[in-house]
């Protein structure tokens, strides 16, 4: 089965193949075959991507998919209000289908503006009946996801056993895959830490860990547990010297920019990671407070760090969401650019909409004027999933309703007003 995406402004997000401005895109069995100026391919389905901008699927790489019936909820709170809310008040009423009608809802939406890969961050109830619809939501989604098991959240049990019974649900290379969302020795213990660590290792597992406090990177690598599988989320506030041991793990940064800016963790380090030899991405982290698109995430980090140093281009947050977030996750090989013989995660961004229209730089347009609206097409894995501006095969009326009646019963359980009063008290 082969595609062609015919005639679009071709943005691949490898240096070694660059922009075409007009060019082709060959899809052969799901996986790109070919990029250049002209393809011929008869038998191939034709998508014409005239004015279009063919560019790579977006990745995100940390977001608790779970609150996605509260979305817009928290757009005033600050972080300690937020987990009053979430975790303090409606977590405890978050039944399995919540969770699964919440993360499918979710996804779908991070797909819908064009996020081919997601890591979603489990971090709601831990049964495995809530474990399990998770998962069922995420393989319910036509993409690639990450299920990210925030293992023993908010506890310092051992939870070895179920990282392996999760594991042995998703093998590796799945359409989902799984991660481990590990707490650090600010949660639990180090030797809780280390024995996490060694089992991730050996169930082949990414790591992602919240930062929130100096002292806890440099803890990690005195006890030699900083390895490159790991990606911290934040770090908002450490020094030079942690980002550098971070940097020499080969480890990873998350940054999500809205959440910190309005909810009180401290500039975005995106500058200073740069600086210190890391590559950033960047990640929603929260819907209740920040909306769920990569393209107002980039514009926030690009407009903070301008703002303080005026430091870097269009161009390199365009790669912190493709190509540098795919290597965070371990995917570097198979997704984040138009490289012959990755998947085919490929979306195509109108450029004839009147809010990007006339695109002359289109690195530049994308970050500074793109929005979810100009997303017409998203191909995952070669197989398209929107198209003209919609999702395919997807009943979305029967979901809305489904994720309102979510909403309202986990809030009339919860005892918590929907109509704007709603302020939690940390
Ligand atoms: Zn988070």
């Amino acid at each position: 089965m082969k595609t062609l995406l015919s005639g679009g402004t071709v943005v691949t997000m490898d240096p070694a193949i660059g922009d075409l401005a007009r060019g082709d895109l060959l899809i052969e069995n799901g996986v790109i075959a070919a990029v250049a100026e002209h393809i011929d391919a008869p038998d191939a389905d034709i998508i014409d991507a005239a004015d279009r901008i063919v560019m790579p699927g977006f990745i995100d790489n940390h977001r608790h998919t779970w609150q996605t019936a509260f979305r817009g909820a928290g757009s005033d709170w600050t972080f300690p209000q937020w987990a009053a809310a979430m975790h303090g008040t409606v977590k405890p009423h978050y039944t399995p289908e919540d969770v699964y009608t919440g993360t499918l809802l979710g996804r779908l939406e991070a797909l819908h503006s064009g996020v081919t890969t997601l890591l979603d961050w489990y971090h709601v109830a831990q049964t495995h009946a809530h474990e399990d619809a998770a998962v069922a939501a995420l393989n319910d989604a036509p993409a690639r996801s990450v299920f990210c098991l925030g293992a023993g959240w908010g506890t310092d049990q051992a939870v070895d056993d179920d990282i392996r019974r999760v594991r042995s649900h998703l093998a590796a290379g799945g359409r989902t895959d799984m991660a481990l969302g590990m707490r650090g020795p600010d949660a639990t213990s180090i030797e809780t830490v280390a024995r996490e660590l060694k089992l991730a290792q050996e169930l082949g597992l990414r790591i992602s860990l919240h930062i929130e406090a100096s002292g806890t990177i440099a803890q990690l690598h005195e006890h030699g547990l900083l390895h490159e599988t790991i990606t911290a989320v934040h770090a908002n506030g450490i020094g030079d010297e942690e980002l550098r041991m971070l940097a020499d793990a080969g480890a990873s940064i998350s940054i999500s920019p809205d959440v910190e800016l309005k909810m009180g963790f401290g500039a975005p380090m995106t500058g200073q990671a740069l600086a210190a030899g890391l590559r950033p991405t960047l990640s929603i982290d929260d819907v209740p407070s920040a909306g769920g698109d990569v393209f107002s995430t980039m514009r926030t980090a690009f407009a903070q760090q301008r703002g303080l140093d005026g430091s870097l281009r269009s161009r390199d947050l365009l790669e912190f969401t493709t190509i540098d977030a795919a290597a965070s996750l371990g995917l570097a090989s198979r997704t984040g650019s138009l490289t012959p013989g990755k998947s085919a995660d490929v979306i195509l961004l109108r450029t004839d909409d009147l809010t990007i229209f006339p695109v002359t730089d289109p690195a530049g347009s994308i970050v500074s004027a793109g929005h979810p609206g100009l997303v017409d097409t998203v191909l995952a894995a070669g197989r398209v999933v929107k198209r003209n501006g919609s999702l395919v095969g997807v009943d979305l009326p029967a979901l809305r309703t489904r994720l309102l009646a979510s909403r309202d019963r986990v809030a009339a359980a919860a005892g918590v007003p929907l109509d704007g009063t709603w302020q939690p008290q940390p």
